[in-house]
């Protein structure tokens, strides 16, 4: 087990000691949050992050990338803010761990291939700082090491999204060794049978082999000594999860995998790998259209070396890779191997500024080669992406240009959706269709029938799709169209009250309209063309302020909790809490729908300044599920008296959301409570119950 001593030791191999100590600081600070907190095995949970810092130690990264792996888990798990973390260890620090907290809350399910993919672009448009990603490389690490002492369908989920995930994000970031070690402790732990059987072949290959791979090993190392060159050949095997890989897609026998025989040649420069090649060359026979020159021609992670494959003796298959120490370095860490050689103290300001070098550095590679920039382009978007990811409800990710809203949303879905859409939700929460989204988040787009575009979209719709479909709407509705759709769409509302705008009488529409500003009839129903209003709506205020038409609503409506709303946002007004019986009215909100109030609300009241945004309501009369609705109830101070009126509350099957307890004076006790009741005449048989309790004196219902 490692210990924080033996971790300063080695970043005083390359961290100066002031940053050292702060990476100290933040361990203790971990030690004493996580205090008391123990990881599945037993250990102190400060082992783990400890041990994450230690992998990022080993690729030399920076001191604040250290003390965000000492931290990562505090935000999530100990419930301490990220504030706090930026008063103790600075802006940056903080917002690394609060990157890596967000990454860690997103759910991967398991996925499609594209989908996969774009689950790999998100997670990296997330990390606004690269550093986050290697945190959480890192992170996913220690935890796939680990991952033994797990109960199987958690640890296969966690390795399902380590080969689905994070292997191909290391690989995209050209960190080799770690995206090996996520595949072969992936595979392991998803196919324990095979992995194993594999591993077992290759232990008895492994024998078999010695003789013959030391053999051409030492052939290689005298050749290249006689003609001078000093470099380092080792033999080379795949990993467990490249051979299953190859053995299932080429349908290739293990054998037949394992007759290859590898070898990798680390020189000085390029110059001597272009020599070693050609020494290679004339000692044995090189295999026809097997040579690959990713020197000249690097891979899109940068990865750089010179591949060929060769004829050993007795006909053996002999594949060598060639490449410097900087391109080993390169191929092995990827982006991290910048921290390891640019770590020089003189701090280059921000990590962003480092990744973007090591974009450059691939561009400038791929430039010297005179080949197209396509490539790059592919990993360029991946680390600066100008798109956002966020999801549909049911899971779907829609690619979006970053500073997209909602609406941008909606056209994409579908351009009906766009042109009908009202409100949205983001992450389950109500959100005007105006908020910047951000990649992660679920978008649940709200449509009304008869809704239209509205003019201000334009203020934030970005896409082109929408701007286009929205200005084609409003071009090409003039003010004849857009009154005779409105007159439309009111008539339509208006039938649904057995009613139309020709059985109105003039004078009540005059009056109607002169109530809300209107000049004439068209004005009200352009605005309505136009989804400034709601047809449902004015038609339900119509009939209710100026009694025009009758209010029985035909029949055949769909079961909803309140007439007239059919296709609207309902919501519940958490200051009154409306239960089914309740006189009720609503309130027109843009952003939240239909809010629906208690009649004599006291919030209403303060609402009635806008009472063109007021409605009627009625409940349906086959209304039916739960609502919240508070309770006080005064009691003698006795013991056990909470006890005794949550059993009596949950005997008549009804469950209690919250209950807390305020004292009233020496003698009385106020306890209150929200529990979820079906209506009116429900609850009233819930407060004669508890009537009856002895030491009870007073049951009301709160209203605000
Ligand atoms: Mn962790």
């Amino acid at each position: 087990m490692q210990t924080i001593d033996a971790l300063t030791s080695t970043l005083s191999s390359y961290l100066d000691p002031e940053q050292s100590n702060h990476v100290k600081r933040a361990y203790f600070f971990a030690e004493q949050a996580h205090f008391g907190q123990l990881r599945r095995s037993g250990e102190p949970y400060v082992t783990h992050p400890l041990a994450v810092a230690g992998i990022l130690a080993h690729m030399h990264m920076d001191h604040q990338s250290l003390m965000a792996a000492m931290l990562h888990d505090v935000i999530e798990d100990t419930g301490i803010e990220k504030s706090a973390i930026g008063t103790q260890f600075g802006p940056t620090v903080a917002e690394l761990v609060d990157g890596v907290s967000k990454l860690t809350q997103m759910e991967f399910e398991s996925l499609e291939e594209k989908q996969a993919e774009n689950f790999q672009k998100m997670a990296l448009a997330m990390a606004q700082d690269i550093r986050v990603i290697l945190v959480k490389l890192a992170d996913r690490l220690h935890n796939m090491r680990t991952l033994g002492v797990l109960q199987t369908s958690k640890a296969r989920r966690i390795a399902r999204e380590t080969l689905d995930i994070y292997a191909p994000i290391a690989m995209r970031l050209g960190m080799n060794n770690v995206r090996m070690e996520f595949e072969d402790l992936g595979f392991s732990a998803l196919y324990p049978m095979r992995a194993r059987r594999i591993d077992a072949a290759l232990r008895n290959a492994r024998g078999h082999r010695k003789e013959l791979v030391e053999k051409i090993r030492h052939q290689i190392e005298t050749t290249l000594e006689q003609e001078g060159h000093e470099v380092v050949v080792r033999g080379r095997e795949k990993h467990l999860y490249s051979i299953y890989k190859k053995m299932k897609s080429k349908r290739k026998s293990f054998s037949e995998i394992m007759d290859i025989y590898a070898f990798r040649i680390i020189v000085d420069s390029v110059d001597t790998c272009y020599r070693v090649l050609g020494c290679i060359h004339s000692l044995y026979k090189p295999v026809p259209g097997e040579f690959k020159d990713y020197i000249a021609i690097p891979k899109a992670n940068g990865y750089q070396s010179l591949h060929t494959v060769l004829m050993g003796m007795h006909g053996v298959p002999i594949e060598i890779q060639i490449r410097t120490r900087d391109m080993e370095e390169m191929a092995n860490n990827g982006i991290a191997a910048h921290w390891l050689y640019k770590s020089d103290g003189q701090s280059a300001n921000g990590s962003h500024a480092r990744a973007r070098q090591w974009v450059q550095g691939l561009l400038e590679m791929q430039q010297r080669a005179g080949n197209s920039l396509e490539f790059i382009e592919s990993v360029k978007i991946d680390l600066f992406p100008d798109e956002i990811y966020v999801f549909t409800p049911k899971g779907r990710i829609m690619e979006l240009p970053r500073g997209a809203t909602a609406v941008d949303f909606a056209y994409a879905v579908h351009t009906d959706v766009g042109n009908s859409c009202v409100a949205c939700r983001i992450n389950r929460r109500l959100a005007p269709l105006s908020e910047p989204l951000q990649s992660g988040q679920t978008v649940e787009i709200l449509t009304a029938p008869g809704a239209r575009p509205n003019p201000s979209w334009f203020n934030y719709a970005v896409t082109a799709k929408a701007r286009t479909n929205i200005r084609h709407y409003l071009k090409h509705q003039t003010r004849e169209d857009s009154v005779s759709l409105g007159r439309r769409l009111l008539d339509k509302a208006l039938a649904s009250f057995d009613t139309g705008l020709e059985q109105l009488q003039e004078e009540q529409l005059g009056e109607f309209l002169t109530r809300h500003h209107y000049e004439q009839l068209d004005d009200l129903l352009e605005e309505i063309a136009r989804g400034n209003r709601l047809p449902a709506i004015t038609a339900q205020q119509l009939l209710e302020e100026v009694g025009a038409g009758q209010m029985a609503p035909a029949d055949g409506a769909q079961p909803v909790a309140i007439r007239g709303t059919e296709g609207f946002m309902l919501s519940y007004a958490k200051c009154c809490h409306p239960l089914p019986g309740d006189p009720i009215e609503g309130y027109l909100s843009s952003e939240k729908g239909v809010v629906v109030h208690r009649e004599r609300c006291r919030n209403l009241g303060d609402m009635r300044e806008h009472s063109e945004r007021l409605v009627a309501l009625r409940w349906d009369d086959e209304v039916e599920g739960e609502y919240p609705v508070e309770l006080r109830i005064e009691v003698e101070n006795r013991r056990g008296m909470i006890a005794i009126i949550a059993t009596r509350i949950n005997s008549m099957g009804v469950n209690i959301e919250k209950i807390s307890t305020d004292d009233k004076d020496y003698q009385f006790t106020y306890v209150d409570l929200e529990m979820m009741v079906h209506n009116r005449v429900h609850l009233a048989r819930i407060m004669k119950r508890l009537r009856n309790i002895n030491y009870v004196r007073k049951v009301t219902r709160v209203k605000n």
